[in-house]
C-alpha cells in the first residue's frame, strides 16, 4: 500500500506499524466490542507528525481514528479493519506549569494521572479525576469531555480547559493555546474540539487550568431510606456543610452485591440507599452535621472514614469491580433531573424485570451530577438480543427527558440512539459542523452521528 510508505517516509519507519506488528491492545476500548484491528497504527510524536499524517490521509481519502489510553466506554475509539489509527502515546509529556497563571500546557497523550502528580508536585490541583486515571489520557479525557467524581464541585473536563490545539482533517494545525481565564475574542474554538470524540479535528495540546489543593477532604458513608432522602441530604450538605466535592449514590441492590462480594460490610442493618460524601470541612464538622441529620430522621445511619484505608474501602464499593464479572453485563451511563432519577430507577427496574425477572439491574453513579450509571446483566446465554436492553433503558428516559450519555460519549455504541435525546434541528446542525469541518468524513467515521 502506497499510503503505507508515504506514511513511512514522512514520520520514519518506526513510527508506523503494519501486519503482525499491530498488537491486540488497538482493537477495543474498554466497552470490549471491538472486533477487528486497523490497516496500521500511526504513533505520532509531535503537532507536526500528526498533521503530516492526516494531509497523507486526507489526499488519499483514507479513514482515521483517534486513539488515546483506550478506556472508552462508547465503541469510540475501535477500528472496523479499514482505518487507520493515530495513537496517541508516543506525544506525551508536560511542556509548562505556570504558577502565576495556574496553568499546565500537556501533550495529548499525557496520562491523566501523571498531570495530577505534576500538578501536586507544583503545590497546585488538577481537579479532574476518574476511575481510570492511571491508563487514559487528557486527548482522550477532552475529546470525550469526561466527568468523573469531581464535577459536583470543579465541573467536567470542559471546565478545566483555557486553551487548545487541534488538528483539522486537512493537516491544519489550529493551536489556540489560551492561558487567560477571560477571552472572548470570537468563538471559542476550543468547544468545538471537547467532546467531540475524534469526530471534528484531533487534539495535540492543551493548556488545563489548575486550581489550589482542596486540603484534606473527609469520607462519609451514609444510609438512607428513599431517593428523595438522598435528594436532599445532597442539598443540605451544600447549603449547610459545604466544602462539598463529591457525592456519590448506590441503590441497595448496588451496593449489596458489590459489598458481599468484596467482604465488607459497614453497618448492621439494610438500607435502601447509601451515599458517599465528601467534604473540604473539618472532620467535627461533618460529624455534627451528620449528627443531625440522623437526629431529625433524615439519615438512618453513618459514618465517617476514620483512615485513608477505609476511605478507600467505601470507594471499592462504589468502583463496583465486582459487578463487572456478572455475565454479559451491559453498562448504561444516563442523566435526568435530578428529582427524576429516583421514578425512572424504578420504571426502568420494573420494564426490564417485566422482560427477564431474573436479572440483575442495579443504579449507581455521580448523583450530585444528575448521572447515574445503570447495570444490567438479564442472565441469559450467548446469542441474547442485547439490543432489546438498549431499547427499554433508553426508551424509558425518553419519557423522563433524559440522556443517553451523561459522560461517557456516543461512539459506536450510542448512535443509533442520538435522537432519543437530540432534536431533528440539533442534529442537523452537529451534520453541518461535520461536513464543515472533514467533508470527507476521514475522521472516525460511523461514530457519534
Ligand atoms: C474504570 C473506569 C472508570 C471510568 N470512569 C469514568 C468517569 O468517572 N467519568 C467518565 O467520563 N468516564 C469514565 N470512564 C471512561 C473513560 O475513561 C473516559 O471516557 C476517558 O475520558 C477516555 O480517555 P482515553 O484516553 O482512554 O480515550 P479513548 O478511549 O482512547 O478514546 C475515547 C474517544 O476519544 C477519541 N480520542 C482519543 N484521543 C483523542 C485525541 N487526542 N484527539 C481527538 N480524539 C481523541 C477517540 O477516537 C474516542 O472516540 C471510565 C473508564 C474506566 C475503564
Amino acid at each position: 500500500m502506497s499510503l503505507i510508505g508515504d506514511l513511512r517516509a514522512a514520520l520514519g519507519e518506526d513510527a508506523v506499524l503494519a501486519g503482525a506488528d499491530i498488537g491486540a491492545r488497538y482493537r477495543s476500548d474498554r466497552s470490549e466490542t471491538g472486533t477487528a484491528l486497523p490497516l496500521a497504527v500511526i504513533r505520532p510524536r509531535s503537532t507536526e507528525d500528526v498533521s503530516a499524517a492526516l494531509r497523507l490521509c486526507h489526499a488519499a481519502g483514507q479513514p482515521v481514528i483517534a486513539q488515546g489510553g483506550m478506556t472508552g466506554l462508547a465503541g469510540g475509539g475501535n477500528p472496523n479493519g479499514s482505518e487507520i489509527v493515530i495513537s496517541f502515546e508516543r506525544l506525551s509529556g508536560i511542556e509548562e506549569i505556570d504558577t502565576a497563571s495556574a496553568t499546565m500546557t500537556v501533550k495529548a497523550g499525557t496520562p491523566l494521572e501523571t498531570c495530577q502528580q505534576a500538578a501536586a508536585e507544583a503545590g497546585l490541583f488538577l481537579a479532574l479525576d476518574l476511575g481510570a486515571r492511571g491508563s487514559c489520557q487528557i486527548g482522550g479525557n477532552l475529546a470525550t469531555n469526561a466527568g468523573g467524581i469531581r464535577v459536583i464541585r470543579y465541573g467536567m473536563a470542559r471546565e478545566q480547559v483555557l486553551g487548545l490545539e487541534a488538528v483539522l482533517a486537512d493537516g491544519t494545525v489550529v493551536t489556540s493555546l489560551n492561558k487567560m481565564l477571560k477571552n472572548n475574542a470570537g468563538y471559542d474554538l476550543k468547544q468545538i474540539f471537547i467532546g467531540s470524540e475524534g469526530t471534528l479535528g484531533l487534539i495535540t495540546r492543551a493548556v488545563l487550568r489548575l486550581h489550589p489543593p482542596p486540603g484534606e477532604i473527609v469520607t462519609a458513608l451514609c444510609a438512607l431510606a428513599a431517593f428523595d432522602d438522598v435528594v436532599t441530604l445532597l442539598r443540605r450538605a451544600q447549603g449547610r456543610l459545604g466544602g462539598i466535592v463529591a457525592f456519590e449514590a448506590m441503590w441497595r441492590d448496588y451496593f449489596g452485591f458489590n459489598a458481599a462480594a468484596l467482604g465488607l460490610s459497614f453497618f448492621a442493618n439494610e438500607h435502601g440507599f447509601w451515599t458517599i460524601l465528601e467534604s473540604t470541612m473539618e472532620k467535627d464538622a461533618v460529624e455534627s452535621f451528620l449528627a443531625g441529620c440522623i437526629e431529625d430522621g433524615l439519615v438512618a445511619d453513618a459514618l465517617i472514614a476514620q483512615s485513608e484505608a477505609q476511605a478507600r474501602q467505601i470507594w471499592s464499593v462504589r468502583e463496583g469491580y465486582p459487578i463487572e464479572k456478572l455475565p454479559n453485563l451491559l453498562n448504561f451511563d444516563v442523566s435526568l433531573p435530578i428529582a427524576r432519577l429516583g421514578a425512572y430507577a424504578e420504571a426502568c427496574t420494573a420494564a426490564l424485570r417485566a422482560k427477564w425477572p431474573a436479572a440483575h439491574v442495579s443504579f449507581y453513579g455521580h448523583v450530585g451530577d444528575s448521572n447515574v450509571h445503570i447495570c444490567v446483566s438479564t442472565l441469559y446465554g450467548p446469542g441474547e438480543d442485547l439490543h432489546s436492553v438498549d431499547d427499554i433503558v433508553y426508551g424509558t428516559l425518553k419519557g423522563f427527558g433524559g440522556s443517553i450519555s451523561a459522560e461517557h460519549g456516543i461512539g459506536t455504541l450510542k448512535r443509533p440512539y442520538l435522537h432519543v435525546s437530540r432534536s431533528p434541528a440539533e442534529l442537523a446542525l452537529m451534520r453541518q459542523l461535520k461536513q464543515a469541518l472533514d467533508p470527507k468524513g476521514i475522521l472516525n467515521p460511523g461514530k457519534v452521528i
